[in-house]
């Protein structure tokens, strides 16, 4: 075996507010040489790194393209080799639609040490700050992190058999565009149309925006809201308990109080 050169940090900048980075992320941050940072990482947070640190920006932001996961491996292996003290931040928490498998198999092939560093990922985060739980007992027994990918209009891959459990809480990331398809294939594996759904924009930043709905006018309601930041949708029984959520999805609150 070769011997170690240079080491990267995956880590795990949280969802977009300092406060709710880790201690250990943040002194990751500070004492970083070089920093590949991801679109959804604030200012705020990159103001945390020292002044002569080297800023790289990797993900899609005000127009420019974002690099290829190829180019961005070249280059954290690149300077850690040059023995930077090299942080790869990421929003949310690396292990959670982050690449770091993928980071961490390249990096650790060619020699680099490679440790993650967590962060609190947008469910969680949405969570905390709209005031329901992911799981709850009796009425969500799991969670589940999902994704949808939508080609000619409705959810490709399979998998979502496994989601059918009305007592499962499905919080689909990266599917802002994907709400209605994601939404119609989970009524056709048997989920109710009167499931309590909601999309959450910018979860756990001052600037957050929820809007309560159910699984049947996820879709409608996600396009209605004219996003234009990241976006969490959650769908589950558990989500009724989020602050704001009777008032405003009335339907809902006719439908369960009939039942
Ligand atoms: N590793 C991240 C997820 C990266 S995938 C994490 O753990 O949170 C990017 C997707 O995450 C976005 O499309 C959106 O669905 C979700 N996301 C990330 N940050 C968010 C935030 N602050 N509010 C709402 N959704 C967010």
């Amino acid at each position: 075996m070769r011997p170690e050169t240079g080491r990267v940090l995956l880590t795990g900048a949280g969802p977009g507010a300092v406060d709710l980075m880790t201690v250990r992320a943040m002194r990751a941050v500070q004492g970083a040489q070089a920093l590949l940072y991801d679109a959804l990482v604030p200012e705020e947070i990159l103001a945390l790194a020292p002044a002569a640190c080297l800023r790289i920006q990797t993900g899609k932001r005000a127009g420019r393209a974002s690099m290829k996961q190829e180019t961005i491996n070249r280059l954290m292996l690149r300077l850690a080799r040059r023995g930077l003290a090299v942080v790869r931040l990421k929003g949310g928490d690396p292990s959670v639609f982050g690449r770091s498998g993928e980071e961490r198999a390249f990096l650790e092939a060619h020699g680099v040490e490679v440790e993650v560093i967590p962060g609190v990922t947008a469910a969680s985060a949405a969570a905390a700050q709209f005031g329901f739980p992911l799981t709850h007992r009796g009425e969500a027994r799991r969670v589940a992190f999902a994704t949808a990918r939508v080609q000619d209009g409705s959810v490709v891959e399979g998998g979502w058999s496994a989601l059918a459990d009305p007592q499962t809480t499905v919080a689909p990331y990266m599917a802002r565009d994907a709400a209605g398809p994601a939404a119609a294939r989970l009524m056709a594996e048997g989920r109710s149309g009167a499931t309590p759904a909601l999309a959450i924009q910018n979860a756990g930043r001052p600037q957050a925006r929820l809007v309560p709905t159910t699984l049947a006018g996820l879709g409608e309601a996600t396009a209605q809201a004219a996003f234009d930041g990241p976006v969490l949708l959650v769908v589950g029984e558990a989500a009724a308990q989020a602050r704001g959520y009777g008032a405003a999805a009335p339907a809902r609150r006719s439908a369960s109080a009939r039942s």
